[in-house]
Formats: C-alpha cells, structure tokens, sequence
C-alpha cells in the first residue's frame, strides 16, 4: 500500500462490557496511528444483533473517552467512510457478496442447522476435523431456483480454494496457513446478516484501511480475510497480531474471574486512566532500556511496532496498582481531592467534605503518599472527620507498656495545652523536650499521640495530623485516649 495514508480502526463488538484486552488493542492502533501520522478510526461490529447492545457500545465509547484514546473518525465525531456501525452499513456487504455470487466465487447454501449439525457429529465421531462437505456448492442453478421458489432460507458461502495462504504479519512475521482446511466458510447467514470475517474485509476496504492490528484470537481469520480480498480483486490491510494477554499465573483471562471490565474493574475501582494506559501500553511491549513510566505523549513517540513482542503478556496486577500509586503521587493535591471525591460514598461525610474542604484538602495532602487507589481515600479520611472506635492496645508503642504510655499521654496533653503557636515544628520540639525530662522514648509518646489522633496504627505523622487537627480538637482526642487506656 506504497504512498498511502496510514490508517487503522479499532472495530469492537459490543457484546460485552469494555475489555481490558481490547482497550490494549485499541491502544496499540490509536499510538500507532499517532505515531505514523494516520489516522485512528473506530467502527462498531454490531452484526451479531441478539449479543450486541446499546449499552455496550456506550462503554467502549465511555471507556476509550475515559482512557483518551480519542478517535479521528467513527460514531459521534463522523467522517467521510462513515457510517461507523456495521449494522447501517448492510447495503456494502450485499453488494460485494452479490458480486461473490456472480462471479461463482460463493453459492447459496440451503442446508439447514439440523443438516449441518448432524455432518459435524459425523465428522467427530469419524475423528475428522469439522469442515463444510461443500454439498450446496454443486447445486444446478435449476435446483438453486427450485429451492428459492420453495422458500427455502440460505446461506451464501464463500469458496475456499485448496491451497496455502501466506503472509507476513507485522509481529509474528511469516504465516503459511493451510486453507485447505477452512473448507466453505458461510459469509452471511441466512437472515441477510454478513459475518464478521466478511463484514471486516468489506469495510476494511471501503474505509481504505491500511493496518489492522488487534489480538492473536484473531490470526486464523486473517487467512479468511486474504482469501476473501483476493476474490473481490483488492488488496488486504497488513496485518499485526498482538500477543494474548495471561494472568501472572499464565491462565487465560476470563471474562467471569477475572477483573477485565475496563469501567467496573478499573475505573470504578479508584484507577487512573494514565496509569492504566501506561501500564497496557508495556503489555506485549519489549522494553530495550529501563523505563517504565510514560506518558501518551511518550507512548506515542516511542511506540514501534517493532517492538511488540511475540510471546503473551503477563497481566502483573500488582504492578499495576504500584503504577496506579505513583500515579496518584504525581497528583496535585487539589486534583487528587477532586477525582477522589467522586468516591466518597458515604453520606455523612460527603456533608462534612461540603462544609470543611480546606480540611478535606488538608486530610487528602496527608494520605497521598500512601493511596493505591482513588477509591482508598475515604477509608483513609474518615478518622478526620469522625474520631474512630479503636482498641487502648493501640495506644501502646512496641517495647513499650500501659503505665508509660498512660504517662506519655498525660505530658502530650499538658505540655501541648500549654502552646499557644500548635504548628509541626512547636509540636515537635514539645513532645521531644518531655519525653527526654521524663525519661520516656520519643518514639514511645510520638506512637501514642499519633494513634490518639488517628484511632489507627497506620496513619500520617503525628506532627502532621497536630497541625492539621489543631489545638482544640486534638486535645480532646488526647483526653479521650487517657479515658481509654486507664
Ligand atoms: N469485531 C472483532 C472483535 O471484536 C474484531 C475484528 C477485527 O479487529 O478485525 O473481536
């Protein structure tokens, strides 16, 4: 396809919710377009219309929004090969297999499901791999007129010759592939609708695609494809297979236990869609130097197709949640609190957000450090807002004992109600400065101030949350920690 425009599509079915899968797939075409200076179009396979719905296609379109992987043509924005559904585009494949008919490269097929279905049981049991007998390719077009004049519902079927397909995938290099095998492939069914296999050479030639990369499901149907392009005279897109992608313990990802919904596994869950486009762009993406974090912009420079590798990728959830921290760490605290906020499901503390967001903001600059998810923040603020039922243990620093920490308790709050500046470092040299009169450890008194305030043994510093919480109220949360332990 020498001098011509690079352009791909992602073209999902929606059948499903969003895929982490195919947002990868979508990735990969949408960085490579970028890259090229093509363009990325998105085209919804909807022609298997009972598994196909409304809603789905709201969330591929939602998701790759969310991800923002924004397309140049298709649904919403347009275009000039549009439309973008395959369902309006029904006139295209009638046209081409009509002319399939015509030029004796596919037959209609009169065999029923039952017809069909007992030649594959046969084929089983006979240890045969299953295969079309081409049985309706002989038809006389005196028995093909009987049938149609009957009522008879058919299928078209496409005519596989015998013989080798080869091509040269642009990531799993040479394929030879025996189309002997395939046998007659029916190319629309019997209620007019085309099947994918040739719905996606028909568009792929009309929308003057030039690339299709998308998962290696799919590399058995690129032979299809080819042999489908090569009896209506035009040139197939070069293709590319991407690696499958495993989980960490090299099982096959599955819809029903895994998490692999892109918008309720991911995006509800407190992930930030430059984490995750980061983290699926290194799927399948051979590393030459150390980096690990990019940016779109980077993944859009650096991508090469070059670079993806062969062998599956490994779905590192682990990894993935490090990546999302580091993520939210490179927040502002203001962006942080805002996208945080959309997880604040509780509603007591949603008012107290609405009447204290200076304090909200100063509680979600405290817990950065420490989030993984957007969606951890509330569990982490509520100690804020709401002093936390915990257990006097807590209190209590490691080596250390129940009288001392009773003692530790009493100097904090006696000493800190003597301040009249209660800032991080007044605070500091206080609690230091008692705990070495009365022969204390610091960590013993800074350990109980801290779980105090907090009710927790994990938390920010305890200088920190002083200075947060103010005199008033931490005094009091002292005082309701003296109660708790005597
Ligand atoms: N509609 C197909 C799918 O969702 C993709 C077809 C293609 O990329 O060629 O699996």
């Amino acid at each position: 396809m020498e001098n011509e425009e690079i352009r791909v599509r992602f073209a999902p079915s929606p059948t499903g919710k969003f895929h982490i899968g195919s947002a990868r797939t979508a990735l990969f075409n949408y960085l490579f377009a970028k890259k090229m200076g093509g363009k990325f179009i998105l085209r919804i396979e909807d022609t298997d219309k009972e598994r196909s719905s409304e809603e789905y296609t709201q969330d591929i379109i939602n998701s790759l929004l969310w991800l923002g992987i924004g397309w140049d043509e298709g649904p919403q924005v347009g275009g000039e090969y549009g439309p973008y559904f395959q369902t309006q585009r029904l006139g295209s494949y009638k046209k081409f297999a009509d002319k399939l008919l015509e030029d004796k490269k596919a037959y209609k097929c009169f065999c029923t499901a039952e017809e069909l279905e007992a030649e594959r049981t046969a084929q089983h049991a006979a240890k045969q791999a299953p295969k079309y007998s081409g049985k309706c390719r002989n038809l006389t077009p005196e028995q093909v007129a009987e049938n149609e004049k009957a009522g008879k519902p058919f299928a078209i079927r496409f005519i596989t010759q015998e013989k080798k397909v080869d091509f040269d995938d642009l990531i799993k290099g040479h394929i030879s592939y025996d189309a002997g095998l395939i046998g007659d492939f029916t190319i629309v069914r019997s209620d007019g609708m085309p099947l994918f296999t040739f719905a996606v050479v028909v568009d792929d030639y009309e929308m003057k695609i030039s690339h299709v990369l998308r998962g290696e499901e799919h590399l058995p149907n690129a032979a299809k494809h080819i042999l489908i392009a090569e009896a209506m005279q035009i040139m197939p897109p070069q293709f590319g297979h991407m690696p499958l992608i495993l989980n960490t313990d090299k099982t096959k990802m599955s819809k029903r236990k895994d998490p692999v919904s892109v918008t309720d596994d991911y995006r509800a869950k407190g992930y930030l869609p430059d984490a995750l486009v980061n983290f699926i762009a290194l799927l399948g993406w051979n590393n030459t130097d150390d980096q690990e974090i990019y940016s779109m912009k980077e993944l859009i420079q650096e991508f090469q197709i070059e670079r993806v590798g062969k062998s599956p990728s490994i779905f590192d959830r682990e990894k993935l949640l490090w990546m999302n921290g580091l993520y939210i760490r490179h927040l502002t605290v203001g962006e942080l609190a805002s996208q945080a906020q959309n997880f604040i499901t509780d509603k007591e503390l949603e008012d107290k957000i609405m009447e204290r967001p200076d304090f909200y903001l100063q509680a979600v600059a405290l817990v950065q450090d420490r989030l993984k998810l957007l969606s951890e923040v509330q569990e982490m603020i509520k100690f804020f807002f709401f002093p936390q039922e915990y257990d006097a243990e807590v209190l209590i620093a490691k080596k250390s004992d129940k009288t001392r920490t009773a003692l530790a308790l009493k100097l904090a709050e006696e000493e800190l109600a003597k301040l009249t500046k209660f800032s991080h470092d007044e605070t500091e040299s206080t609690l230091r400065a008692a705990a070495q009169v009365n022969e204390l450890q610091a960590g013993e008194i800074l350990w109980s101030v801290r779980a105090a305030l907090s009710g927790s043994s994990a938390s920010p510093g305890v200088f920190e949350l002083l200075e947060v919480f103010g005199k008033d109220e931490s005094l009091k949360r002292i005082a309701t920690a003296r109660t708790k332990l005597a």
